[in-house]
C-alpha cells in the first residue's frame, strides 16, 4: 500500500511539474500586447504615450524612417519598468523628419526576455524648422537644428556705429588715406580693385560703392553697398 502511495505519488509531482512548464510556455506565448495612444511632435523628437499592461516587465519601442522598419534605419529604446507609460525620444536627425513608431511589451522567464507581437506603427512627424530672425551677424538660423536660412543682414550704420549690434566702423578705414587703392576678393574668388573715397566709402573699377569695417583681428573687410 505505501508503495502504491509513492508510485501515485511521484506521478502527481511529474503530472504537475510538466504541465506548470506547460502553463509557463503558454503564459510567455501570451505576453500582453499594448498600444500608442498618443505621439507628439517634440524639436528633433517625438514623445510617445502608450497603454499600461500589468504582469510584464517593460516596453520596448521601436522608431524608424522605414515603414517597414527596415534593420538599417530602425532604433530601439527599451523601458524597463512596467508603470511607466510614456517615452520622450529626442535629439534625431533634424526637423521635419517623419518617423514610424511602434510599442510591444516583455516579460522574463527563465531570465529570457520574452516579447509581445508588435503594436500597429503609427507616424510622427518631428517639428519643423523654426527660425529666429536674422541679425547683421548672422543669417535666420533655426532654433532647433541650428540650420542657416539666407544671409545675415547687412550692419546699418549711422555715424560709424551699427544700429542694429553696435559695431563701430574703425575711423578712416583703418588708416587708409583717400585715394588709396586695395584689392578685396569676395566669397567667390572675384577679385576687385578699391579705391578708397574717404569715410569708409570705396569704388570699384564698375563704379559700385562698397563699404569697410576692420575685423576683431584687425583684417579688413569689404562689402557693396550700391
Ligand atoms: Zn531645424
Ligand atoms: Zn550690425
Amino acid at each position: 500500500m505505501k508503495k502504491i502511495f509513492t508510485v501515485l505519488l511521484t506521478v502527481i509531482i511529474a503530472v504537475c511539474s510538466i504541465s506548470g512548464a506547460m502553463v509557463v510556455d503558454a503564459a510567455s506565448k501570451n505576453t500582453v500586447k499594448t498600444s500608442i495612444t498618443k505621439i507628439e511632435s517634440k524639436a528633433k523628437g517625438f514623445k510617445v504615450t502608450f497603454k499600461k499592461k500589468s504582469k510584464i516587465k517593460g516596453y520596448q519601442i521601436q522608431y524608424s524612417t522605414s515603414s517597414k522598419f527596415k534593420k538599417s534605419s530602425t532604433k530601439t529604446k527599451t523601458i524597463s519598468k512596467a508603470k511607466t507609460t510614456s517615452a520622450t525620444i529626442s535629439k534625431l536627425k533634424g526637423c521635419n523628419k517623419k518617423y514610424y513608431v511602434r510599442i510591444r511589451t516583455y516579460k522574463v522567464s527563465k531570465g529570457k526576455k520574452i516579447y509581445s507581437g508588435w503594436s500597429k506603427s503609427k507616424k510622427v512627424t518631428t517639428l519643423k524648422h523654426k527660425y529666429n530672425k536674422a541679425t547683421c551677424q548672422k543669417p535666420k538660423t533655426c532654433k532647433y537644428c541650428k540650420k542657416e536660412k539666407g544671409e545675415a543682414l547687412k550692419h546699418n550704420y549711422s555715424n560709424g556705429e551699427c544700429l542694429a549690434c553696435g559695431k563701430k566702423l574703425v575711423a578712416e578705414a583703418n588708416g587708409y588715406k583717400v585715394g588709396d587703392v586695395t584689392t578685396a576678393r569676395n566669397t567667390e574668388g572675384d577679385t576687385y580693385v578699391l579705391e578708397y573715397l574717404g569715410e569708409d566709402r570705396w569704388k570699384d573699377q564698375k563704379g559700385n560703392i562698397w563699404t569697410s569695417y576692420q575685423n576683431e583681428d584687425g583684417s579688413m573687410h569689404w562689402w557693396m553697398i550700391g
